[in-house]
């Protein structure tokens, strides 16, 4: 069923200036939902030979080995040779790539150059992939032990081609029937707890479960197999539902959605409205809540307070509570909570205050220690947390706990 895969990121832009390899990211996030593990993941500069030995040792490991970049039509672009020198087979030029490389020139007035024509130039045997956002095809070599599949660096044009071509072919590959897949995201629970909960679901009849570990969330990646459609539908459903029974309310999503989004979606279901007060994640929470399309409709913004004196003036927090038990402090976090719903009139206001770190800990506060204020109409509860981590996993397990407790309230 499963083969793994590697991950080959050319370009050396990507090594000289330290840029994230933000394309292998995203394709090891979409492969996972595929049941396709990731084991390996390579940098490599556009030195054709290189390209070509890492090629070679990863698909003596791999089923799968994708790589992104240096397909493009300058001169430093050289995965096609690569690839060509792998294969053994020379590179030649395909007449339905050129009409279309020329329909495509044609329709700005202009006619591809001989440098731009080499985008056209597959190797003998592979199969190109058509790039509907651009002009550099994708290439397919499949054996039977291995596939090698070549994308274009630029993040749109990489995703375009695998969304439409290489996925799909995957998952047909991988089935041999119908193969159906779906991410549960759990929160409020530990990994090794999750794992303990559901480890005699992780191989079933046709079915398999793994589980996968982020900042303040854990994926269970389902994948079921059927002879078709119908049946892998039917045995990917009835074992979410054995999942959704054991971990409860603790599941909050699938697929796309984000605790933001499925809080939002809470929040509009029950009519009502958010603000927050932020000091440690200074506007991270307000960030991830509008990164959901049509936040707006939910959302009525946030408060960044990070002096004292402005948790006084903004958040109305009194000051006598910061003198008496300090910025990071229960009754605090209560205030900021309660100053966030009436100052930015929302029906649910979220407060936070902590210790990210790494300097300004003590034996009596420590680094990591956070409260978080969720005030509504019925009261104003707070969280007192001790996260592990550094300042960013810190402050982003802060933000997934502050949205968690206010879906919980919610549902
Ligand atoms: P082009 O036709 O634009 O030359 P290409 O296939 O040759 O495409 P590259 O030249 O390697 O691709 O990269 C083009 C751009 O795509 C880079 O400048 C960079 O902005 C982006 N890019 C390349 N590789 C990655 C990667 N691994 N992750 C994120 N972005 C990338
Ligand atoms: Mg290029």
């Amino acid at each position: 069923v499963a083969f793994a895969a590697e991950l080959i990121a050319v370009g050396s832009e990507l090594l000289r200036f330290g840029r994230r390899d933000g394309n292998g990211d995203w394709l090891q996030e979409m492969l996972g939902r595929l049941g396709i593990e990731v084991l390996g993941r390579a940098l490599v500069d556009d030195d054709p030979r290189r390209i070509a030995s890492q090629v070679e040792a990863a698909a003596a490991r791999a089923g799968l080995v994708v790589l992104t970049g240096g397909l493009g039509p300058t001169e430093d672009d050289r995965t096609r040779e690569a690839l060509a020198a792998w294969t053994g087979r020379p590179l030649r030029r395909d007449p339905d790539l050129q009409r279309a490389l020329h329909a495509r020139f044609a329709l700005y007035g202009r006619t591809p150059s001989p440098q731009q024509q080499r985008q056209a130039d597959v190797p003998e045997g592979a199969i190109p992939l058509d790039n509907p956002v651009g002009s550099a095809p994708g290439l397919l070599v499949a054996r039977p032990d291995v596939w090698v599949v070549a994308l274009p660096g630029v993040p749109a044009e990489m995703r375009a081609i695998a969304d439409t071509h290489l996925f799909p072919r995957l998952a047909a590959r991988a089935a041999g029937g119908a193969l159906r897949t779906r991410v549960l995201h759990v929160t409020g629970r530990m990994e090794s707890d999750v794992d303990a909960a559901v480890a005699d679901l992780y191989e079933g009849e046709g079915t398999v479960v793994t589980i996968l570990a982020g900042a303040g969330e854990v994926h269970l990646a389902l994948r079921a197999q059927g002879a078709d459609g119908v049946a892998a539908g039917d045995r990917l459903r009835a074992l979410e539902e054995v999942l959704r029974a054991r971990l409860a309310e603790n599941v909050f999503g699938a697929d796309e959605e984000t605790l933001a989004s499925v809080t939002g979606a809470a929040l509009v279901r029950a009519g009502r409205t958010l603000a927050v007060a932020e000091s440690c994640t200074a506007g991270l929470l307000a960030a991830e809540v509008t990164a959901v399309p049509g936040s707006s409709a939910w959302f009525r913004g946030g408060l960044v307070v990070y002096a004292d004196d402005l948790k006084v003036t903004l958040a109305g927090v009194p000051e006598a509570l910061l003198r008496e038990h300090g910025a990071v402090s229960e009754p605090v976090a209560r205030a900021l909570a309660e100053g966030a719903r009436q100052r930015l009139g929302a029906d649910c206001g979220l407060g936070i205050t902590g210790i990210a770190g790494p300097g300004g800990g003590s034996a009596e506060k420590p680094v990591g220690l956070v409260f978080v204020g969720l005030a509504t109409g019925g009261g104003t509860e707070v969280k007192r947390l001790h996260l592990p981590g550094d300042r960013e996993l810190i402050r982003r397990r802060t933000v997934a706990i502050a949205l968690d407790l206010l879906r919980r309230r919610l549902v």
